[in-house]
């Protein structure tokens, strides 16, 4: 109890402190060996998903050019449900790289609202439930990482749509600020409540209650961004109203700074 705590004498001096140190090895080991764990285990995952992922789209061409409509329409419905799999997996994956601080980065120039527009298109081509609408502003080149900032985007789009079940629209907008690009995802759905804005981008946090047997998920697809935006040298946020929807920010520089 009395840890941190100073003593003064009367010129308001400190005469004495008293801490205390605990050994944290232990702890750290335990934690080491946990996210082993998860990295192996999702490693050894990955393959036969994989496998079984290809076999269904084959399955499912085969049935179609056959004419078999409802059986081709299951083996899709499969498809989705392995898509949902491959994405638990390489979140598991990707979250024990980010914390050994393992994940790699790969800097190209490209088209940003190219990328935007590829990632809605493929979004929109398993999604019937919602209409993903681009607001998107002159942004011209970047030089970042594609793919990862492909995943920010898939990332919060996807949640767009889980956390909207009764509304279907979802706008994405960008627009550039000071050699920035800011890109938001705007949904109308369940929103967040003000106090547990600040804690959605930490590893492992859902928002509790009932909801969450409603909306599934591992709590780490933000955690997973927000190290990815940081890494970029940018910045991710949210703005939320509960009930009425939410708007999930990043802001990246287009041209890479010193931030290694
Ligand atoms: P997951 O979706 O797997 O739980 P995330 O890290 O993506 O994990 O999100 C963390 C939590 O933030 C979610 O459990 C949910 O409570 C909340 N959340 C994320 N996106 C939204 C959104 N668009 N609308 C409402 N809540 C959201």
């Amino acid at each position: 109890k009395e840890s941190g705590k100073a003593k003064y004498n009367e010129q308001g001096n400190p005469i004495t402190f008293i801490s205390a140190s605990f050994d944290i090895t232990e702890t750290k080991q335990l934690q080491q060996q946990k996210d082993d764990f998860i990295g192996i285990a999702s490693h050894e995952l990955k393959t036969p998903v994989t496998s079984i992922k290809a076999y269904a789209q084959v399955l499912e061409r085969i049935l179609t050019n056959k004419g078999d409509i409802k059986e081709a329409e299951l083996m899709r419905k499969m498809d989705n449900q392995l898509n949902r799999l491959t994405s638990l997996i390489g979140d598991l994956l990707d979250v024990t790289k980010v914390n050994a601080g393992k994940l790699q980065y790969n800097h190209t120039h490209f088209d940003f609202n190219e990328m935007i527009r590829f990632v809605i298109e493929d979004l929109q081509r398993t999604t019937d439930s919602h209409e993903i609408i681009e607001n998107l502003q002159e942004v011209g080149l970047a030089y970042t990482d594609k793919e990862r900032v492909s995943q920010v985007v898939t990332n919060l789009i996807t949640n767009a749509i889980k956390y909207s079940p009764d509304s279907k629209k979802i706008i994405v907008h960008t627009s550039v600020e000071e050699g920035n690009v800011i890109v938001c995802i705007e949904d109308f759905g369940i929103g967040i409540a003000q106090d547990k804005l600040n804690k959605v981008f930490e590893q492992f946090y859902r928002v509790s209650g009932s909801m969450q047997h409603t909306f599934p998920g591992l709590g780490l697809g933000l955690y997973i961004s927000s190290e990815i935006i940081k890494r970029e040298g940018g910045k991710i946020w949210v703005t939320s109203t509960e009930g009425q929807g939410s708007k999930f920010y990043f802001s990246i520089p287009l041209q890479l700074r010193n931030t290694y």
